[in-house]
């Protein structure tokens, strides 16, 4: 148990925020967790469930004598809470996020930021298609990048002890570009996610399969895009304009890279297909090698009883 924090407070108390306080109670990394969300119903929620020590009705409320402040709140929100928190943080404060895009948190946010304290964006790369307070549980970091993207004139010692923390939270760390960032997780993440969305919109409006075939005849790939695609509306709506840019890149070389593989169906070239597959084929292997899932079949899922 080694306490980094005295008093953390979690602005948004969802899958995020509640994943942070679990794995901090369990490694005995603050002294306290305070924190604030938009509903009274999430609130009380965060506060029967232990989530937080006290809740406040107000952003401004929360932050008042923290040493660390979260932003855990969507992403078009961070720039008005920014506004709110700024006149009531304390001198050496360190305010993080945890927000899915890096570039337009920092122009949303640093312009608010007084002097005396340190504003250090980061973005842990783990998450469900769940979302609320109820949804987060402690190992979620566990294994995951968490991707510090550190202003040029960022203090050492605040950054190490911010390391410390999400270290101790069962993260790696790996600092970067806030633009660099916006480019990789556009291919990693956003552009994927944008994928699965329209493949799954695409099989509702086919008029000739139905509905009960898809969800019936969904193990052979679909189900695993439903799965990212019941992801929250509210952040991914959030995502994709606050990433324009990267995701119109990635986008449009996807798009390229459709088309090929669409001639070369038509065309019955099979070699083309077979090379294409087996380059993609070692992706998955490089991705398994390096932990970050796992080598069993069907993603490991136990076998349905009934099935
Ligand atoms: P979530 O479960 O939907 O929770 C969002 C929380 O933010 C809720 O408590 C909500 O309060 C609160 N909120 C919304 N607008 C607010 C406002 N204007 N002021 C204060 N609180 C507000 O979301 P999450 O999945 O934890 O995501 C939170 C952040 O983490 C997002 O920025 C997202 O990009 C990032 N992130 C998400 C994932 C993921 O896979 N889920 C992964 C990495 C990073 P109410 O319940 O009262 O509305």
């Amino acid at each position: 148990m080694t306490q980094i924090y005295n008093k953390v407070a979690l602005i948004g108390l969802g899958l995020i925020a509640g994943s942070m306080s679990l794995a901090m109670r369990r490694a005995g990394l603050a002294g306290e967790i305070v924190g604030h969300a938009r509903s009274a119903e999430t609130r009380a929620t965060a506060l029967e469930i232990g989530l937080c020590d006290s809740v406040f009705e107000t952003a401004a409320a929360a932050v008042a004598g923290a040493d660390l402040v979260v932003l855990c709140a969507p992403v078009g929100a961070m720039g008005d809470i920014a506004a709110e928190i700024a006149p009531y943080l304390e001198q050496g404060t360190t305010v993080s996020d945890v927000g899915s895009v890096k570039k337009a948190i920092i122009d949303a946010v640093l312009p608010h930021m007084p002097d005396h304290v340190h504003f250090i964006p980061a973005h842990p790369l783990a998450g469900t298609e769940h979302s609320g307070p109820r949804s987060g549980f402690a190992e979620l970091f566990e294994n995951r990048w968490c991707l510090f993207t550190p202003l040029p004139d960022t203090d050492p010692e605040k950054l190490e002890n911010l390391t410390r923390f999400w270290t101790a939270m069962g993260a790696n760390v790996e600092k970067m570009d806030a633009e660099h960032h916006d480019l990789v997780l556009a291919v990693t993440s956003h552009t994927p996610h944008l994928i699965a969305y329209t493949m799954v919109g695409v099989a509702e409006d086919l008029q000739r399969v139905t509905n009960k075939e898809v969800i019936d005849f969904s193990a052979a790939g679909f189900r695993d895009f439903t799965r990212i695609a019941a992801s929250d509306p509210t952040m991914w709506r959030d995502v994709f304009l606050n990433n324009k840019q990267a995701t119109l890149e990635i986008l449009g070389r996807f798009t390229e890279e459709l088309f090929d593989l669409q001639r070369a169906i038509r065309r019955g070239d099979g070699d083309h297909l077979f090379e294409h597959f087996t380059r993609t084929r070692a992706i998955r292997r490089g991705i398994i090698d390096a932990g970050q899932d796992t080598d069993a079949p069907n993603f490991g899922r136990a076998p349905k009883k009934d099935a």
